[in-house]
């Protein structure tokens, strides 16, 4: 589709169109008519000149360009009829028309010249870009002896604020200083431009401060000039004094106060001066309604620039996608593409920013079918290789999962950027997609594309999904070649990735060198600690957070009494869950219940644990209950256990991990009839087993497992190392717990099927491979069924090796025959 539109997107037309004849023309031999006439009524040279003068004149007033050339040819024809004066108007109106040679040929052959030849001249010059000769012609001026009045000094202090070289206009500061202008408002209000543009304000307001009578100009140049400089203070000051002299702003005193008042971040003062705007009647202006709508939008709300948008005549697109952006960027998406619908409508034509807006909208509430729309409206009005729009089309794509409709635009992008890269990343990370992600970032890297922030961040948020330890800190060795390397983001990704890959350790060296740490990087650390189920270092980090001024928020809670939950520390647990809102001011949102639930119900208080549910201000969510759940499979409480059950599949029928829990349940009290029943109602239901995977990296490769996958190339070794786990640990003392297994076959073939789940597969892999000194790390997508975490345990105590395992919920660490989860997780 794309490719279709591309070949009919022409922006100009191959051939010009034939020449039309203008109807000035007509008009202009009948005026030259008229001159003749004119002319030749009077007879006198003085009166000839005048005539001339008048007719050029009219010629500047109307921008006739054709008609102007013919008086000039008929006063060359008569021959040395005009005086300065003429002259000068006929230099203004090559000046005027933008003919710069015509003008400089009129400059050259004038037979006197006066300072407004000059400035006339050096105004043309300045308005074209030919600076060099500009600055040239003023020199001569100077040179020549004309007079230095305000206007050449105005002009030249013009001409520099143009040129952006405002320390030329010292030198003319000398010139205006000596000659006494200083005092006038017309010089003073363009010497204070030049010096606010340098930045010298103290040098601006002795200027202001000097000229005698101060107009308007003279005050909003002063406003102004603090107001840019980011003296927002003095700006307002300065505004107050001048209304306390009775003087009215106008549109751009206003437009600075507010620009003052937003960096102030101030919506009563910005109230206050909206206020004066409709006294002064301005706030329909456009320039003064445009600040209103950035000062209400950066300090109010949306609703109150909203209600500005709708006052203020919006034919302009800028306003149109100020405000389209705004309620993108504040999730607001339908109030955007209701917006955007209504511009469309109306005769704005939309631009590169409007459009990326409403892309944004589109990706963030996943809306295919909107951002297609949208889509092939760019494709139609000829946008879709501009770079902003395309970018915020591969995100939408990326968004709803389309990402090869994402890939197909960044591969047909004439210049991809930076952002276009990491849109890509950015996509494939959000899939969970870790491997493609990497994969874009090294082809990134081929390109010669420097990372930016977000490149590195969600790289290696790529890494930490697949726990991939060796990618990661091959990362890292990457990133410290970079100016990201003291970048607080980066290195709370580091931290963050570190920790979930399983190297806590690495986690912490990170953090102990990154040079301004924010509540994210804490965040990082004492979830990290949690995870790894490494209470101690978790909370006396959290003691040394509370030390530093960096406020503790909702994540660092949930990271807290999750360390509590993880060994059972249950008076702590219930302080600092008491503590957020009293101590901390932050409301316990549903994680953190989780967290209390499972915490009372590891420790056994099941019924206090079902109190607990019951004062949750909200419904609890099916997390809560399964949290539960998991400490009824422990505590062996059947009946509450049914309950939790129940009310997860209420809310999620298919959900097949309660099912397990529910069946394990059973199982462990001997309930026999209600084990068939659970295995059949899933059947009835028709749940579906997410196949569990495991994952093992071995030198920088990473081999995955799925349960009873005979496809990898050394299975024979894998299972004889199996064969020979399941005698040693056996004999060890190992009796393998069959009720996980829910298929309905035979007690022997349960244990073999046993034998084949995924992480078993991964660790008989790991063992042959990996050499001893060496941890094993495993990944699992599901939660670590009962039975392999027992024969892991075994194993860790058997071969004398240090095992890791990451399941979805934590990581278990087993050596010499225990689990750092403490048979809990
Ligand atoms: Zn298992
Ligand atoms: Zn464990």
């Amino acid at each position: 589709m794309i490719r279709f539109f591309r070949r009919f997107r022409r922006k100009s037309p191959i051939f010009p169109p034939p020449p039309t004849p203008n109807p000035r023309d007509y008009a202009s031999n009948a005026a030259l008519l008229w001159l003749e006439e004119e002319i030749d009524a009077l007879r006198s040279p003085i009166f000839d000149s005048y005539a001339y003068a008048r007719s050029l004149q009219g010629c500047i007033a109307n921008g006739d360009r054709m008609r102007g050339g013919g008086v000039h040819c008929h006063a060359l024809k008569r021959g040395g009829c005009l005086d300065l004066f003429c002259w000068n108007i006929l230099l203004n109106m090559y000046v005027k028309f933008g003919v710069l040679v015509g003008a400089c040929n009129v400059f050259d052959e004038m037979p006197e010249r006066n300072m407004v030849s000059f400035v006339t001249l050096i105004q043309g010059l300045a308005d074209l870009g030919e600076f060099d000769e500009a600055v040239e012609l003023f020199r001569r001026l100077h040179s020549e002896g004309h007079e230095l009045n305000k206007f050449v000094f105005t002009t030249a202090l013009k001409l520099f604020v143009i040129m952006d070289s405002p320390e030329l206009g010292r030198h003319v500061h000398a010139g205006v200083y000596k000659l006494g202008h200083e005092k006038n408002a017309f010089v003073g209000s363009s010497l204070i431009e030049t010096y606010s543009l340098c930045g010298l304000v103290n040098e601006a307001r002795r200027v202001f401060d000097e000229i005698i009578y101060k107009d308007i100009v003279a005050w909003t140049g002063m406003v102004s000039c603090y107001a840019e400089n980011d003296w927002a203070e003095s700006a307002l000051r300065l505004f107050s004094k001048m209304r306390k002299a009775r003087l009215n702003p106008n549109n751009f005193t206003l437009t600075s106060v507010l620009k003052a008042s937003v960096s102030l971040w101030s919506l009563k003062l910005g109230k206050s001066i909206h206020g004066c705007s409709i006294k002064c009647h301005y706030e329909t202006d456009p320039y003064v309604g445009g600040a209103l709508l950035d000062m209400y939008a950066k300090c109010g709300d949306v609703e109150d620039a909203r209600l500005v948008f709708d006052i203020i005549p919006h034919n302009d697109v800028i306003l149109w996608s100020f405000m389209i952006a705004r309620y993108a960027q504040s999730n607001q998406n339908e109030e955007a593409l209701e917006l955007f619908l209504r511009m469309m409508r109306s005769s704005v034509v939309p631009n590169e920013f409007s459009l990326s807006s409403v892309l944004q909208a589109c990706a963030n509430v996943v809306s295919l079918k909107l951002g297609v729309q949208v889509h092939s409206h760019v494709v139609k009005i000829g946008y879709d290789s501009e770079i902003f729009v395309a970018n915020a089309l591969i995100d939408v794509y990326a968004k709803c999962g389309e990402m090869e409709a994402s890939l197909e635009i960044f591969s047909q992008l004439p210049h991809i950027n930076e952002v276009s890269w990491n849109t890509v990343i950015v996509g494939y990370v959000q899939l969970g997609l870790g491997e493609d992600a990497l994969k874009v970032f090294n082809q990134m890297r081929n390109a010669e594309v420097e990372g930016t922030q977000v490149t590195y961040s969600s790289t290696l948020r790529a890494c930490a999904s697949i726990a991939t330890i060796e990618q990661a800190s091959q990362l890292h060795a990457l990133i410290a070649k970079t100016p990201f390397n003291d970048d607080t983001v980066v290195s709370n990704s580091l931290i963050d990735t570190y920790a979930k890959s399983g190297s806590i350790a690495d986690a912490r060296k990170v953090f102990d060198v990154v040079k301004e740490r924010d509540v994210i990087s804490w965040n990082a650390m004492i979830s990290g600690y949690a995870i790894h189920g490494l209470a101690s270092d978790a909370l006396s980090l959290f003691d040394e957070m509370c030390k530093t001024r960096i406020k503790a928020n909702d994540v660092t809670f949930v990271g807290v009494l999750s360390v509590c939950s993880n060994i059972g520390l249950v008076q702590r647990g219930l302080s600092f869950f008491n503590s957020m809102k009293s101590v901390h001011g932050i409301e316990p949102c549903m994680e953190h219940y989780t967290c209390m639930v499972r915490l009372l119900g590891r420790s056994g208080r099941l019924n206090d644990a079902m109190k607990f549910i019951e004062e949750i201000p909200s419904e609890p969510t099916p997390m809560v209950w399964r949290a539960l759940l998991s400490a009824c499979l422990v505590h062996k409480n059947v009946e509450i256990g049914k309950l939790c059950a129940e009310k997860v599949l209420e809310i999620e029928p298919q959900d097949e991990t309660t099912y397990v829990l529910l069946s394990n349940m059973y199982a462990t009290a001997g309930i026999w009839d209600e084990v068939a029943l659970v295995r059949k109602s899933m059947r009835s239901k028709g749940v579906k087993k997410e196949p569990g995977l495991s994952w093992i990296e071995i030198l920088g490769e990473v081999h995955c497992f799925s349960v009873g996958d005979e496809s990898h190339p050394d299975m024979r070794s894998i299972k004889a190392m199996l064969e020979w786990l399941n005698i040693r640990i056996n004999r060890a003392g190992y009796v393998p717990d069959s009720s996980v297994v829910l298929h309905d076959v035979g007690e022997d073939q349960k244990t073999r099927l046993l034998w084949v789940h995924s992480e078993r597969l991964a660790l008989a892999f790991g063992l042959i491979r990996i050499p001893h000194g060496y941890p094993i790390r495993i990944m699992k997508n599901l939660r670590f069924c009962l039975d392999c975490h027992a024969a892991f345990k075994m194993v860790s105590k058997v071969v004398k090796r240090d095992i890791v395992v990451r399941d979805i919920n934590r990581f278990h660490h087993f050596a010499g025959g225990n689990c750092s989860c403490g048979d809990y997780w």
